[in-house]
C-alpha cells in the first residue's frame, strides 16, 4: 500500500489488486513495532544452535513441520549457509538505515495525511529478560546500538519496576530502546487505504492475481481470477505468496511464510510499554483500546491452521511476566496468523527485477516488514523514477545470490 500511495503522490495512475477482502495480511495483525533496534539479521550464527534445540521442544518459540519440499530445504541450507558473522556484520548498515528511514517516513506519512497520533507512540521498546545470561547478551546488543547512535538504557529490575510497575518477579531487568516506536497497525491499515483510496489509486480487493502475459521480456498484461488488465509497470509485493507469481514469470523466489500469531485482549491492565520478552520471543504491545499479544515462528508452508499449543504457549508467556493480568475466553477479542515472508538471509528484496524491466520486486521483509513498510513503498517510487534513492539498496537487489 505504500507503494501505492508514494506512487500516486509522484503523479502515477496506480491500480492496487488484493486477493483479499479485506485486507488480513501480516501486514495488519502484527506487533506494530517499529525497531530500528533490530539491525541484526534473522540469518545469524546463534540460530544454528537455537533452531535445533527449540524444534525439539513443544513450548519452544519455533516449530518446523517437517515436509519434503524441495524449496523449502534450498531454503533452510542457503539460511543457514547465510547464518555467519560477516553477513550479520553487512547486514548492519542496510538494516539500520532502511529501519529508521521507515519509521521516519511513517511519522512524515502521519503529519501530512493527519492521522490520528493516538495511533502511534513513540516511548520506545523493553527487551526484558528473565534470565541474567540473556540480559548480559542484550545489553551487549544496546552497547552496539549505542555505538551506532541510537537512544537505548540498560535497565535493573529496580529501574524496570520505575517504568512499567505491573512486570513479575521472574523479570530481572531489560534493555529500553528508546529509538523504536509502536503503532496500532489495523487502524493504520485502515487509514492507509482510506488516504489511497482518496488520492485516487484504484483498489480491487478480493481479486486474486493468477499470472502474466510477457513480451519481449516485458509484462504487459496482468490476469487476475476476475478480469485482465493492461500495465506498464508491475509491482510484486505478496509478501510470503509472491514467489508463486515470481515463478509464474520465470523468477526464482527463495522465501518461506514464517507464521506468526496475535491475540488480541481486552483484559484491564496497566502496562505502559510495548515489550518483546526475550526468552519466549513474545511481543507485548498495548494498543489502542486492547493488548495484542504476538509472536512464534512457524515453518509449515502457507498453512494457516491455528495450532492450539502456540496460542496456550503465548498467553503462558505474557502471564509469566506481568502480574495481575487476566486472560478468559471473554476477553479474547481475536486470534490471528499472519506469515512472515522470510528471505534467505534476513535482507528485504527491493528493486528491480533483473530479467524484465518494467517489473519491479517488494517482498522478503521478514520479521520487519512494518517497521519498513513505508521505506519500500519510497524506494520502489524512486527507482521506477530512476531518480537517486534515499537510501543505499544494493544490500536488497531481489535476484541476488
Ligand atoms: C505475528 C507477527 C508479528 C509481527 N510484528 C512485526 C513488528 O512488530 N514490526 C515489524 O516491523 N514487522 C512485524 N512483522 C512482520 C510484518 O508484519 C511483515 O513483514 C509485513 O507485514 C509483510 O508485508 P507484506 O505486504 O509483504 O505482506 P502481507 O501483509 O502478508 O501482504 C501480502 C498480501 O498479498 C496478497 N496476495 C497474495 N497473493 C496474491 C495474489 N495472487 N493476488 C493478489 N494479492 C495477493 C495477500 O492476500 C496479502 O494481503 C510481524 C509479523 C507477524 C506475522
Amino acid at each position: 500500500m505504500f507503494c501505492a500511495y508514494y506512487l500516486k503522490k509522484n503523479g502515477y495512475q496506480v491500480r492496487l489488486l488484493e486477493a483479499r477482502n479485506p485486507y488480513e495480511g501480516a501486514s495488519s495483525i502484527n506487533a506494530g513495532l517499529f525497531c530500528p533496534s533490530h539491525f541484526i539479521a534473522l540469518a545469524e550464527p546463534s540460530m544454528k544452535s537455537k533452531s535445533f534445540q527449540w524444534i525439539i521442544r513443544p513450548s519452544s518459540p519455533l516449530y518446523v513441520q517437517p515436509r519434503l519440499d524441495l524449496n523449502f530445504l534450498r531454503w533452510g541450507w542457503q539460511f543457514f549457509k547465510n547464518a555467519n558473522v560477516k553477513h550479520v556484520e553487512k547486514s548492519i548498515k542496510p538494516l539500520l538505515d532502511i529501519t529508521l528511514l521507515g519509521k521516519n517516513l511513517f511519522e512524515i506519512f502521519l503529519e501530512e495525511e493527519n492521522i490520528n497520533e493516538h495511533l502511534y507512540s513513540n516511548k520506545g521498546l523493553l527487551m526484558i529478560y528473565s534470565d541474567e545470561k540473556n540480559g548480559i547478551k542484550e545489553r551487549k546488543t544496546g552497547d552496539k546500538a549505542r555505538n551506532l547512535g541510537l537512544d537505548v538504557e540498560d535497565l535493573d529490575r529496580h529501574k524496570l519496576l520505575e517504568l512499567e510497575p505491573s512486570i513479575s518477579h521472574i523479570v530481572k531487568g531489560a534493555v529500553h530502546y528508546k529509538c523504536d516506536s509502536h503503532s496500532t497497525p489495523t487502524k493504520i491499515m485502515d487509514a492507509l487505504r482510506d488516504k489511497i483510496r482518496d488520492l485516487g489509486v484504484e483498489l480491487h480487493f478480493g481479486m486474486k492475481v493468477t499470472g502474466f502475459d510477457k513480451k519481449n521480456q516485458l509484462i504487459k498484461m496482468i490476469h487476475t481470477d476476475q478480469q485482465d488488465f493492461e500495465s506498464d509497470i508491475t509491482i510484486l509485493a505478496c509478501g510470503a505468496w509472491s514467489p508463486i507469481l515470481a515463478k509464474s514469470v520465470g523468477i526464482p523466489m527463495l522465501i518461506e511464510a514464517g507464521k506468526g500469531y496475535n491475540i488480541d485482549i481486552s483484559t484491564p491492565h496497566k502496562i505502559k510499554y510495548p515489550s518483546i520478552l526475550i526468552e519466549p520471543k513474545t511481543a507485548i504491545t498495548p494498543m489502542e483500546s486492547f493488548l495484542r499479544i504476538s509472536g512464534k515462528m512457524e515453518l509449515m508452508g502457507l498453512n494457516t491452521n491455528i495450532r492450539k499449543n502456540s496460542i496456550t504457549t503465548l498467553i503462558h508467556a505474557f502471564k509469566a511476566f506481568y502480574q495481575d493480568v487476566e486472560v478468559t475466553k471473554e476477553n479474547q477479542m481475536d486470534i490471528s496468523s499472519g506469515f512472515r515472508p522470510l528471505s534467505v538471509d534476513g535482507l528485504p528484496m527491493i528493486g528491480r527485477s533483473s530479467s524484465i524491466s518494467n517489473l519491479f520486486i517488494a517482498t522478503g521483509h521478514g520479521m520487519l516488514g512494518w517497521s519498513m513498510a513505508a521505506a519500500t513503498g519510497k524506494i520502489i517510487t524512486e527507482l521506477i523514477q530512476e531518480s537517486n534513492t534515499s537510501i543505499p539498496v544494493d544490500a536488497f537487489r531481489p535476484e541476488r545470490s
